[in-house]
C-alpha cells in the first residue's frame, strides 16, 4: 500500500498557479533528494557504486545538477542527452552512453565527451573503430539473457527484445575487443521496465554476474564493473508497493558475495535508474474547465495527453488528487479527459472522486519520471513549464511553458 499525499497544500498550490498558469508539472526537490540519498546509503557496502541517473526519464539540467551534486552520474541515449550532460557540468565516466541503433555522430560526441560507450551490438565493434578510428580503453557490452530470463509486462520477454547481445556473441565481443587492443571492459543490462518485484532484479543480477565471472575465467579480463540497468518500477497505485532500497540491496549483496566473494577480483556495481529515482516526487498541475454528462460523466481539464503520454499511450493508472478535496468522499465517477481529437486522451477512465466543481485543481501523480519528457505537439498542444519546488518552500521555474512561436519556429509562412 502507498499513500498518495502531496507536498503541498490547496492554497499553496492556488498562490502557485496564480504565478505560473496551469497546466504545469511540478517536481519536491526534497523528496528527490532524500530518496537519493537513500539509495546511494543501501549500497554503501558495494565499493564504487554508482547511479546513473537515466536522462530521458526526467531531461533537465536542474535535476541533473542535483542528483549530481549527490554523486550520481548521467545516463545517455542521444545527441540531446549527451549535450544536456555537458551543458549541465556532467562529463567523462559520469556520462553512461547505453544507445542502440547508434548514429555515427552520437558515438564521436559520447567518445569527445570521454563519455562510458556502452555497446548494443557485436557489429557496433567494427563501426565504433570505423567511426572513431580506433576504439576506446575502455568498453561495456549490453547483455540480452534471452530465453534464460522470464518477460517483464513493459520491456517484454528478452529473446523478442531489440537490445543487446546474445550470450555467445557477448563472449566473442570481449575477446574481439581484447585483440583490438581495449584494455578495460564492462557489462551491462536491462531487462525490466516499471518492474515492482525485487526478486526479478535479484535474477537479473545473478545471471549478469554469472556471466562477468565465467568471461573473466575464459579470457583472463577483468570485468571493471556490471551495469544492472533501470526498470524499477514506482506504485503508480495506491495498493502498490514500493522496492523499498534496503531489500534490494540485501537480496543483490547477497548474490554478489555467492558470486564473488571467493574471486580475488569484483566487479564495481553500477545501475543506471530513472523512474524510481524521481517519478513519484514530480505532480502534473491541472485546472477543471468543463463538466460534461452524457452516456458517462467527464472533466475536461486545461492539461492534455501532450502534457502527460502515460495514461492515454499505456492505459497507465496515474492517481488523482483533487486539491483541497482530499479528505471529501469519492462519491462521483468521473473520466477526466483533455481536449485533443483522441478518444483516448484520457488521464483517468471511470475514476472514483470527490465533486469536482470547475475551477478546482487537479493533481495528477507520479509525473516526475517520463512524464513532460514524453510531451509532444499533436494539435498544436504546447508543452508546459516544469516548476521546482525547493526545500525552503519557494518555487522555481526550471523550463518556461512552450509559446505558439516556439511551435512555428520551424515553419516557413
Ligand atoms: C529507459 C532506460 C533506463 C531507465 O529506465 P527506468 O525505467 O526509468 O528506470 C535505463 N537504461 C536504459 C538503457 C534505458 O533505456
Amino acid at each position: 500500500m502507498t499513500e498518495k499525499r502531496l507536498p503541498f497544500s490547496k492554497e499553496t498550490l492556488e498562490k502557485i498557479a496564480e504565478k505560473y498558469p496551469t497546466p504545469f508539472h511540478i517536481y519536491d526537490e526534497k523528496a528527490i533528494r532524500e530518496n537519493a540519498v537513500e539509495f546511494l546509503k543501501a549500497f554503501s557496502w558495494a565499493e564504487g557504486f554508482r547511479e546513473y541517473f537515466a536522462v530521458k526519464a526526467l531531461p533537465n539540467p536542474s535535476v541533473l545538477k542535483l542528483l549530481a551534486s549527490l554523486g550520481f552520474g548521467a545516463d545517455c541515449s542521444s545527441m540531446a542527452e549527451l549535450i544536456l550532460c555537458e551543458k549541465a557540468g556532467i562529463g567523462g565516466e559520469m556520462i553512461m552512453f547505453t544507445s542502440n541503433d547508434t548514429p555515427a555522430e552520437e558515438y564521436k560526441k559520447a567518445f569527445e565527451l570521454g563519455a562510458v560507450i556502452n555497446l548494443d551490438d557485436i557489429t557496433h565493434i567494427d563501426f565504433l573503430e570505423k567511426t572513431l578510428g580506433r576504439l576506446p580503453e575502455l568498453l561495456c557490452f549490453r547483455y540480452n539473457p534471452g530465453p534464460l530470463k522470464g518477460g517483464n509486462s513493459i520491456i517484454g520477454k528478452p529473446e523478442e527484445a531489440k537490445y543487446g547481445l546474445t550470450t555467445e556473441q557477448m563472449k566473442e565481443a570481449y575477446k574481439i575487443a581484447a585483440e583490438k587492443g581495449v584494455k578495460r571492459f564492462a557489462m551491462h543490462t536491462m531487462v525490466a521496465s516499471n518492474e515492482l518485484n525485487p526478486d526479478y532484479f535479484a535474477e537479473t543480477a545473478l545471471i549478469l554476474f554469472r556471466l562477468a565471472a565465467e568471461i573473466e575465467d575464459s579470457l583472463g579480463i577483468k570485468m571493471e564493473f556490471v551495469n544492472l540497468g533501470g526498470g524499477i518500477g514506482i506504485p503508480y497505485r495506491p495498493d502498490q508497493t514500493r522496492i523499498e532500497w534496503s531489500v534490494l540491496s540485501e537480496k543483490i549483496k547477497k548474490i554478489y558475495d555467492t558470486v564473488f566473494s571467493a574471486r580475488s577480483h569484483k566487479p564495481k556495481i553500477f545501475y543506471e535508474l530513472g523512474r524510481a529515482i524521481t517519478g513519484p516526487y514530480g505532480y502534473l498541475v491541472t485546472r477543471a474547465i468543463h463538466r460534461k454528462s452524457i452516456y458517462k460523466n467527464y472533466i475536461g481539464v486545461d492539461a492534455c495527453m501532450a502534457n502527460l503520454m502515460r495514461p492515454g499511450m499505456y492505459g497507465a493508472y496515474h492517481h488523482i488528487t483533487v486539491a483541497g478535496k482530499e479528505k471529501a468522499p469519492l462519491s462521483e465517477m468521473y473520466d477526466v479527459s483533455g481536449s485533443l481529437c483522441e478518444n483516448n486522451d484520457k488521464f483517468a477512465v471511470d475514476r472514483k472522486l470527490p465533486e469536482i466543481e470547475i475551477g478546482d485543481l487537479l493533481v495528477i501523480h507520479d509525473t516526475g519520471a517520463h512524464g513532460h519528457a514524453m510531451g509532444f505537439n499533436y494539435n498544436g498542444k504546447l508543452r508546459s513549464a516544469e516548476l521546482l519546488l525547493k526545500e525552503d518552500g519557494s518555487v522555481e521555474m526550471i523550463r518556461r511553458a512552450e509559446t505558439l512561436d516556439d511551435l512555428f519556429a520551424t515553419l516557413n509562412f
